[in-house]
């Protein structure tokens, strides 16, 4: 079968590739329909590796997608041939002990699509469990289906944060994952989310939104906007969805006393952070990874139209020009978002 393989770093082919296609009792197929480029695919793409996760063979790209399922294992009962779904990329150890505690994107047997060595889904069919399959409502399509992925990080984020009604809330970087946090946050119950980037078009694309005040920290200083919006208080949560350096330095800030900062941004190095900043505003630090039990909860705020990606899914490639597609996505201009490839 055709898939789009990243033979190695800055090589990347559509070529047939030999797949393990087996369909178990509780496996579904599924015809991939379209499928995002996220920022760790064009990363494996540009550096042949994240972290500690290096490419060492050839792999198929692509973890964002959405399809038709074909074909359902014998012990299938939720799903059937025809639905149209979005699929959840990271298949846990069911008996797992991080699994078994609700923690299943923490466990560290977890096989997540297009993470080395497993593969992707830029592949017109793929076999997975239907535990980790999501039928789409009749009104959220494909290309809103291939966004349940990175929304999920951003609903995470917000599950996280615990937030409260009437809060207000920061996105540091204003990128997809930052969009959808902010998106995510105020769907939660945020009354206003401030978004921040050094970047121009990508503010004006996320101000566009209702809600969300962009502000540029090339010209504008953010503890001074939050505090004059906010009586001098501070925001209640802070998305810290940039990973960078520069970000950090006083992040603490435009935080209110007793308030929660979320870091989603992975730094490419650790970074020093200021804990006596935390400590004197009792600051509460949560994390995340990935997402886990999100995938419902994300379709069910599109469906109800709470929650609109539409914008965001700025460029489409259809399969035979994936490669293509990954070379645009790595120089993309300030103005697009999300590129998706339609198989
Ligand atoms: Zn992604």
């Amino acid at each position: 079968m055709q898939a789009l393989v990243l033979e190695e770093k800055l090589k990347l082919s559509l070529r047939d590739f030999p797949t393990d296609d087996r369909l178990g009792a509780h496996d579904v197929r599924i015809a991939m329909h379209t499928v995002g480029i996220c920022g760790s695919d064009l990363h494996y793409y540009l550096w042949g590796a994240i972290g500690p996760y290096v490419v060492r063979a050839p792999m198929i790209l692509g973890h964002e997608g959405s399809g038709t399922v074909t074909e359902v294992g014998s012990a299938v009962k939720h799903l059937r041939a025809g639905d149209r779904v979005c699929v959840e990329p990271g298949i846990p150890d069911p008996n797992s002990r991080a699994t078994r505690l609700g923690l299943y994107n923490l466990d560290p047997a977890v096989q997540f699509w297009a993470t080395p060595p497993v593969h992707g889904c830029l592949r017109p069919s793929l076999v997975h469990p239907a535990a980790f399959t999501f039928k789409l409502p009749v009104n959220v399509s494909f290309a809103e289906g291939a966004m349940v992925e990175p929304l999920a990080v951003g609903m995470h984020a917000a599950a996280k944060a615990r937030i409260r009604p009437g809060d207000v809330a920061i996105v540091i970087g204003a990128g997809p994952i930052g969009i959808v946090t902010a998106l995510a946050a105020l769907a939660g119950g945020c009354s206003r989310v401030f978004i921040t980037d050094l970047i121009a078009p990508k503010l004006e694309k996320a101000g566009r939104y209702p809600g969300i005040t962009p502000v540029n920290v090339k010209q504008q200083k953010l503890t001074d906007v939050v505090m004059a919006a906010t009586d001098g208080w501070g925001a209640d949560i802070i998305f810290e969805a940039s990973g960078s350096e520069q970000a950090m330095r006083g992040i603490f800030e435009p935080l209110c006393p007793g308030g929660c900062i979320v870091f989603i941004g992975i730094p490419a190095a650790p970074i020093p952070f200021d804990i006596c900043a935390a400590q004197a505003k009792e600051a509460r630090i949560e994390s995340v990874f990935r997402y886990a039990h999100i995938y419902p909860r994300a379709i069910n705020l599109m469906a109800a139209g709470k929650i609109d990606v539409k914008p965001l899914i700025t460029d489409k490639f259809p399969f035979k020009d994936s490669v293509k597609a990954f070379e645009f996505a790595a120089h993309m201009p300030p103005t697009s978002v999300k590129v998706q490839i339609e198989l």
